[in-house]
């Protein structure tokens, strides 16, 4: 860094105004404490742009100076990817001000929107012109696209609507030199070699800044049915997914496990919230069917839950009558996560793998967990038709250098086992800075030639995101 601090803030207040820069110590918090509220990082400031050349000026300005860079968008993250670095400090780029809807074109079902618009907001302006916008998950009243396509968000639709991968039609990014790549094209198709945007999306920031896409809408659903189902087993779980899956034709848009420990996370979080069963299960199962044309869906759960029935893989079910019923069911859900996170410090996980291959990894993974830490509660769960757990552990009460040891241990453990399975140890949060060095060990040479090529043709003097994905290349290599 060629700069001192005085004349970098003087530039950006230049540049941005006042309110574009932020750095007295109570305003940062918010920028610097992740969503869990257990790492802190500390960042030479924070800079709020609101346009798109605006970022590409800061950018620049970095580049000219060998200043690092790192982009925020709502800090939801669950790898330290935007969390700024204490020992090498980063200019941050909060994009939050830069959040307007361009443009939404109905019958092209397609939206323009900056990368600083909250996922929320998106979902309800698609919907206010009988679109709709797919991804969901349970941060998106704070997330931002430009943070979902950077991490390339999946959550609770995937199974019908796939990953941000597939609901990117174009994108515009600043480049760590200050330039802008325009590629805002609202094409359904569009096979002109080599596809630049995607490049772009889960690279969490290390290739360039997102500031504007183009989002692929679907026709809004017009009727759909949640079901919580009980299950005797995570096997009759994947035969039941095997039975919807064909039964239910493409209409099926979610399909969650959840064990009863993972249901009992949620009473905790919420003692008011009434068990929907009488009897407790081993698991259930809570899934969405939807639908925008004259579909019978009611005759289309009902079949499934009898057929399950009579085949014992399923042994009681409820079926929301009401939108605020189905809002119930899936409020169950998001306490479950909330439950979790009260505990405190814990193995959180979102692995994948092939979905034939779930119950075996379960067992084992239990096994390898109960092996290790007799004393620590598995707490799995996922979004089951995507292959996707979230295998998480919480450990006894230890002295916190203790636990975070154990902590390590059970995720090299568990790491492994994936790897045997031939599943991927990120399939929705990224690798960020937290899963840097497992990621990396993974890879072969051939693998990592390649990407740090990549991140060498785009940032040679690696400013930008350092340390997130790819290790920090020493300069003689
Ligand atoms: C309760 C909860 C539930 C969640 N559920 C899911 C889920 O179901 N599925 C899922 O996939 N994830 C989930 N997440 C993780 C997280 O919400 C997503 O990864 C989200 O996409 C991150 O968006 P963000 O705007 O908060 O990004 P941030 O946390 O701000 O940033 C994430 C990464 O992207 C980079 N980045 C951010 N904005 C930009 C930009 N404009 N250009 C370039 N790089 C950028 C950052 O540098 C960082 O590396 C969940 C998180 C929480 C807290």
């Amino acid at each position: 860094m060629q700069l001192d601090l005085p004349e970098i803030i003087d530039f950006l207040t230049t540049h941005l105004g006042d309110g574009g820069v932020i750095r007295d110590p109570a305003s940062v918090e918010r920028y610097t404490v992740d969503w869990a509220g257990n790492r802190r990082g500390d960042p030479l400031v924070v800079a709020r742009p609101r346009t798109t050349h605006e970022v590409a000026t800061i950018v620049a300005f970095c580049h000219r100076n060998v200043i690092r860079v790192v982009a925020q968008g709502g800090h939801t993250g669950l790898v330290g990817g935007a969390l700024p670095d204490t020992d090498h400090p980063e200019l941050m780029i909060s994009l939050e001000r830069l959040n307007r809807v361009r443009s939404l074109d109905p019958l092209n079902l397609t939206m323009a929107v900056d990368a600083g618009c909250i996922l929320q907001q998106i979902k309800d302006t698609a919907e206010a012109e009988e679109c709709f916008f797919p991804l969901s998950l349970g941060a998106q009243g704070s997330c931002q696209i430009g943070g979902n396509i950077s991490t390339n968000a999946g959550g609770l639709n995937v199974l019908r609507y796939g990953m941000m991968r597939q609901l990117v039609l174009g994108l515009e990014v600043v480049l760590p030199d200050g330039r802008i790549w325009n590629g805002m094209k609202a094409l359904h198709k569009d096979n002109s070699g080599y596809d630049l945007k995607q490049l772009f999306i889960g690279a969490e920031g290390t290739l360039g800044i997102v500031t504007g896409a183009v989002l692929k809408l679907s026709p809004r659903p017009s009727m759909s049915r949640t079901a919580l189902l009980a299950l005797p087993s995570i096997e009759a779980a994947l035969e039941l997914y095997d039975q919807a899956r064909r039964h239910c034709c493409d209409l099926l848009s979610a399909f969650e496990l959840i064990p009863r420990a993972c249901l009992e996370l949620a009473f905790e979080a919420a003692p008011q919230t009434p068990d929907p069963f009488d009897t407790a299960y081993p698991v259930y199962v809570l899934l969405d069917i939807t639908a925008s044309g004259p579909v019978d869906l009611d005759s289309l759960v009902e079949q499934l839950f009898e057929a399950g029935l009579s085949s014992g893989q399923v042994l009681d079910g409820v079926l929301a009558g009401s939108e605020s019923q189905a809002n119930q069911l899936w409020k169950i859900r998001e306490l479950m996560v909330e439950g979790q996170q009260r505990r405190g410090e814990h193995l959180r996980t979102d692995i994948s793998l092939p979905i034939s291959s779930i119950a075996e990894f379960f067992a084992d993974a239990s096994h390898r967990m109960a092996t290790l830490s007799p004393e620590s509660t598995v707490i799995a769960y996922g979004h089951v038709g995507d292959g996707n757990l979230h295998f998480n552990v919480l450990p006894p009460a230890l002295p916190l250098e203790d636990q975070k040891a154990l902590l390590q241990r059970l995720e090299t453990a568990l790491f492994e086992l994936v790897e045997r399975f031939d599943g991927s140890i990120s399939a929705e949060h990224g690798i960020g800075r937290t899963k840097q060095r497992p990621y990396w060990a993974t890879l072969s040479d051939t693998e990592k030639e390649l990407l740090t090529g990549i991140k060498h043709l785009f940032d040679p003097q690696q400013l930008m995101a350092v340390g997130r994905i790819l290790p920090e290349i020493p300069e003689n290599e």
